[in-house]
């Protein structure tokens, strides 16, 4: 029996372990690479895996390599199904441009740490690590094993965890702080429709058009060849002042490109973008292209929550269906177009297929991807868990998020995102200048520790 106040104590005494940890963990510049024996991801993330099992291990946790794909640190006794885990993850996107400090170089200023993995996943895990440590520390005692899994392929393909649930046992319910606070208990379904056509017949001849390279992009810039001549400049510039989005059109070889700007986004949020192929098919069907693009100007256009599709819905826990046109290609003839639709918990995804090509005439409609909404109710003992403990340590409101995008906590039967970004703080995550403060840090690792307590603490180990 320790007292919360001792408790508070060996937490804060985290600090300078935990940070020189993370400070070794950020100056390996874990990307995947080709497979090599044993490193299915590569000798950077190999490298990585070696340096986090030795750190788990020489903190006192048992530990397990998992051929490269992931590896675990233990503490506590029973079944592993019936563990509290914390998933996290070691791989990280390449820097990318636009630095202004060195993104292996793990540099501290003014309490804030900087380099890539900061805050995606490396210092989140860190905080959870020494949130373990600082739980064993003050002898607390447990009634479930407590699992940290750190996987290698989060942001490629997640076959570190189909591995991990091949080879070991996958707990049932955790959280992965890969995302933010308060909690991210629901995660919207997924539906990928790839539409096909033929070219328009009549109408504007359209010579070229091929925009887009991935479904869950919203593209900020789209352009079309079309035939015609000078006169079209007038028609595009009252295009673009009708609906008030920039659209213009410039003499090419004897034909016209109409440039299309709009704002680029993620599929999952298209709140704050607008999609410049939406803009560019409404530019093509007011200049006369008729068929397919017409419909499909008519039906998506630049509307993102489905409306035109007649698929628009919404449920209070979800937010609204949300649905994006990512790619568009004629060729040889034939239209190629993507939808990436993401739908509420409470909509009958398998029917939104029908009923989106039912407002496609001449379109052939096939669904080439199909996810079901992720949901923990906002009643588990989970999720109060973890919220008790985010509120006791912030003071912070206890409030359930639903996201469209895909998390890691995806992976467990009963898996929420928690953590690590506070509510108001800039995303971070795969931006230049990635940085964590120690602050922040901090906190996370303290309301880490008192939910494992909470969620695998035996009765009466921490009293006030
Ligand atoms: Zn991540």
């Amino acid at each position: 029996m320790i007292s919360k106040k001792e408790f508070d104590r060996i937490i804060e005494a985290q600090r300078e372990p935990m940070l020189e940890t993370l400070r070794g963990w950020i100056k390996i510049p874990s990307l995947k690479q080709d497979a090599q024996p044993n490193a299915p991801f590569g000798p950077a993330l190999r490298k990585m895996l070696d340096v986090t099992l030795k750190d788990c291990q020489s903190l006192g946790f048992e530990v397990r390599d998992y051929d490269g794909y992931a590896g675990d640190a233990k503490m506590g006794e029973g079944s592993d199904e019936d563990a509290l885990a914390i998933l996290a993850h070691v791989d990280i996107v390449p820097a990318g441009d636009g630095w202004t400090r060195d993104p292996f170089g793990a540099q501290m200023e003014d309490g804030v740490l900087y380099g890539r993995g900061a805050c995606d996943d490396k210092g989140p895990l860190a905080a959870a690590l020494y949130a373990m440590k600082a739980v064993k520390d003050a002898d607390i005692p447990l009634k479930r094993k407590v699992t940290l899994i750190y996987g290698c392929d989060e942001e490629s393909g997640m076959e570190d965890m189909k591995y991990y649930k091949r080879v070991a046992t996958m707990p049932r319910t955790g959280f992965s702080p890969d995302g933010s606070y308060p909690v991210i208990n629901l995660e919207k379904g997924m539906c990928g429709l790839f539409l096909y056509a033929d070219a328009p017949k009549d109408g504007l001849k359209i010579l070229e058009l091929n925009v887009g390279e991935r479904q869950n992009v919203i593209p900020g810039a789209a352009s079309a060849l079309v035939a015609g001549g000078p006169e079209m400049q007038g028609q595009v510039d009252a295009i673009s002042k009708q609906y008030g989005w920039p659209v213009k059109a410039v003499t090419e070889n004897g034909a016209v490109r109409i440039i299309a700007t709009g704002i680029n986004g993620h599929a999952a949020h298209p709140e704050t973008a607008r999609n410049a192929i939406g803009q560019l098919l409404i530019t093509l069907r007011d200049l006369g292209a008729a068929g397919a693009v017409k419909v499909l100007a008519d039906a998506v256009g630049t509307q993102y929550y489905g409306e035109g599709l007649g698929i628009a819905s919404r449920d209070q826990a979800s937010g609204p269906l949300t649905c994006n046109l990512g790619i568009i290609r004629l060729e040889k003839g034939r239209l190629f177009a993507t939808l990436d639709i993401r739908y509420p918990l409470m909509v009958a995804g398998d029917r939104i297929r029908d009923v989106a090509a039912s407002h496609l005439p001449g379109i052939e409609v096939e669904q080439k991807f199909f996810k079901l909404p992720h949901y923990v109710p906002a009643s588990s003992e989970l999720v109060r868990g973890l919220l008790d403990a985010y509120h006791e340590v912030t003071g912070l409101e206890k409030k359930a998020l639903s996201t469209g995008g895909g998390t890691y906590a995806r992976m467990l039967e009963m898996g929420v995102a928690f953590g690590a970004s506070f509510p108001g703080d800039p995303d971070m995550a795969h931006q230049a200048d990635e940085r964590i403060s120690v602050d922040s840090l901090m906190k996370s690792l303290k309301i880490f520790a008192y939910a494992i307590v909470k969620l695998a603490g035996a009765e009466g180990g921490l009293h006030e």
